[in-house]
């Protein structure tokens, strides 16, 4: 369990606070938006002025609200571009991103730019896409942050603890909504056998 450092009370018209990037990462269905839930929820009970984002592409459940799966949600702002989280952050102590993964690359600075003004900032998204790769910004994520917490979901096939998401549905495209059908997470063995049976299919 991830126990968070304390985080100092800015002194008013002083940035004399150390921020820090937190990361969440992991499969579909391993737990990140609960992890990032709880962290914020905790953040709350230190009195501490919290925002959430997430980018605005991902409208799966709720538009404005930080949904996980069991339905914990928190409020959170859909913003387009990454620059918008800088702007809409203000005089906030945390900042939260969910879904990182569908953000442009600028996310890195922008993560880097809050800490370095005191802000701690936590960070939850998907470290790898539907073929086993890497995600977008976040293996650039994971390198600047200075705590990484990879939490895992259980193979739908086997049981073993996974860290892939298996895609369901035959697609090319690397965003695909609507996950709880179309995706199950799965261990490497599981997944290296469904993907092997894709390729023998499609050639
Ligand atoms: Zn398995």
């Amino acid at each position: 369990m991830f126990i968070e450092p304390r985080l100092e009370r800015q002194q008013p018209g002083r940035n004399n606070r150390t921020g820090w990037i937190e990361v969440i990462c992991g499969s579909m269905f391993s737990g990140k938006t609960e992890e990032l839930i709880r962290r914020l929820n905790r953040a709350k009970i230190a009195k501490q002025q919290v925002e959430i984002f997430k980018p605005a592409v991902d409208t799966r459940y709720h538009e404005s609200d930080v949904v996980s799966h069991n339905a914990t949600a928190i409020r959170s702002t859909p913003v387009y571009a990454s620059q918008e989280i800088i702007l809409l952050a203000g005089n906030s102590d945390v900042v939260g991103i969910d879904e990182a993964q569908f953000f442009d690359e600028g996310i890195v600075e922008i993560c880097i730019a809050l800490a370095n003004s005191g802000k701690r900032v936590i960070v939850a998204g998907l470290d790898m896409d539907f073929e086993g790769k890497p995600f977008g910004c976040m293996p650039a994520l994971i390198a600047v942050a200075e705590f990484v917490t990879k939490v895992h979901a259980i193979c739908a096939v086997c049981g073993n603890v996974a860290s892939f998401s298996f895609r369901l549905v035959p697609s090319k495209a690397k965003v695909l909504l609507g996950e709880t059908e179309s995706y199950e997470a799965r261990c490497r063995k599981c997944f290296n056998e469904g993907m092997a049976r894709i390729k023998k299919h499609i050639s």
